[in-house]
């Protein structure tokens, strides 16, 4: 008998966990319909009286509970992915996140989605979807600085901001953004910038895509770079190396061993390395490993000025491929997607990150 209300309680439990949790009491047929997807993050954890640490806390219903008003915005629907701190985040997390993303947004049903996502790693991750989503609906990740048990949580207003612009019309068309603080930021572009302010999402150049005002869209920038790579099953493995003033090629060498399919370095300046990391780039590239230069400066292009100590060549000139301005950490996943979708072809590869 015990082991039988285990069982049904395992499987009630689980029923509640997967099936979205609404927000206000009743579905409001003018309204727009919004799912919003939970993952854990800063937006979602209490500080932890015992240790002062922030740990998992909300589930997706409670976040919604800590915003009124959103019942007048849209019909909005909560499903929990996970809840986890994003640090713990990785691209096979992402996978199934860009399954559930793209489940919902061919939903005639489903107007908008909203992710809710820790801030650490919500950069890649919104980047991820943006390459393996396609849809005009807008999908929108928020989070939060401060945790619910702060003196000002940011999370509530962010997410009745998210859900705003999920629900607009005006936000159509701009791919995956990153909304905290109102501003509304292109996924490609976007970049964490202060460990703990609240305007810390930022896009250097590009600029911000527009900003929420009240429960209007400002929308003041457009999308040039929108690309589509289809989710693999597999990811292949793709290591991230930064460099710096002494490096060895240590790291590079070891990425090669350890089966990395691909490598981005992040170069120094306009995409430079020194003489010990490029004779290692040489010799992952005898290994048919793909090496993607990048560089670690805030703004601005890599270019094919650098080579290795013979001069004259570059390192494109040795098989590398240059990033452009997308930055490493970004350049990793493209990668990883590029040589799921393509294998090592360098051309295809070339042409992915011309873009
Ligand atoms: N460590 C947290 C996370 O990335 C920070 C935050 O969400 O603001 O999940």
């Amino acid at each position: 008998m015990r082991i039988r209300i285990g069982f049904a309680v395992c499987f009630l439990g689980t029923l509640l966990f997967l099936s979205p949790v609404l927000a206000g009491d009743k579905w409001n047929a003018e309204l727009p319909n919004i799912v919003i997807v939970s993952t854990g993050g800063t937006i979602a954890e209490k500080t932890d009286p015992k240790t002062g640490g922030a740990v998992p806390a909300l589930s997706g219903k409670e976040l919604i509970a800590a915003v009124p008003g959103l019942a007048e915005i849209a019909n909005v629907s909560v499903q929990q992915l996970c809840n986890i701190d994003s640090s713990q985040m990785t691209p096979e997390i992402w996978g199934r996140l860009s399954r559930k993303v793209n489940e919902l947004l061919a939903d005639d049903k489903v107007d908008g989605v909203v992710v809710t996502h820790g801030t650490d790693t919500m950069a890649e991750g919104a980047y991820f979807l943006d390459l393996t989503t396609r849809s005009d609906k807008p999908v929108v990740f928020t989070g939060a600085m401060n945790d619910a048990s702060s003196a000002n949580p940011d999370g509530p207003g962010n997410i009745m901001n998210a859900v705003i612009q999920a629900a607009s019309v005006e936000a159509r068309n701009w791919g995956v953004t990153v909304t905290l603080n109102r501003y509304i930021n292109s996924a490609r572009a976007v970049r964490k910038t202060q460990t703990i302010n609240m305007q810390t999402f930022m896009s250097g150049e590009k600029g911000y895509l527009g900003y929420i005002s009240g429960k209007k869209i400002y929308r003041i920038n457009e999308r040039v770079h929108r690309q589509y790579l289809p989710l693999p099953k597999k990811l292949p493995k793709v290591v991230y190396i930064a460099t710096y003033a002494g490096a060895d090629g240590s790291l590079v060498l070891h990425a090669v061993d350890s089966g990395a399919k691909g490598l981005v370095v992040d170069g120094v300046g306009a995409g430079n390395v020194n003489k010990a990391v490029y004779e290692a780039i040489k010799y992952a590239l005898s290994r048919k490993v793909a090496v993607i230069i990048s560089s670690s400066v805030y703004y601005g292009a890599v270019e094919p000025v650098y080579g290795g100590p013979g001069g004259g060549k570059t390192l494109s000139d040795d098989g590398c491929i240059l990033a452009g301005n997308l930055k490493g950490h970004k350049a990793r996943l493209l990668l990883m997607l590029g040589l799921a979708n393509y294998g090592n072809d360098s051309e295809k590869l070339k042409e992915l990150f011309d873009n």
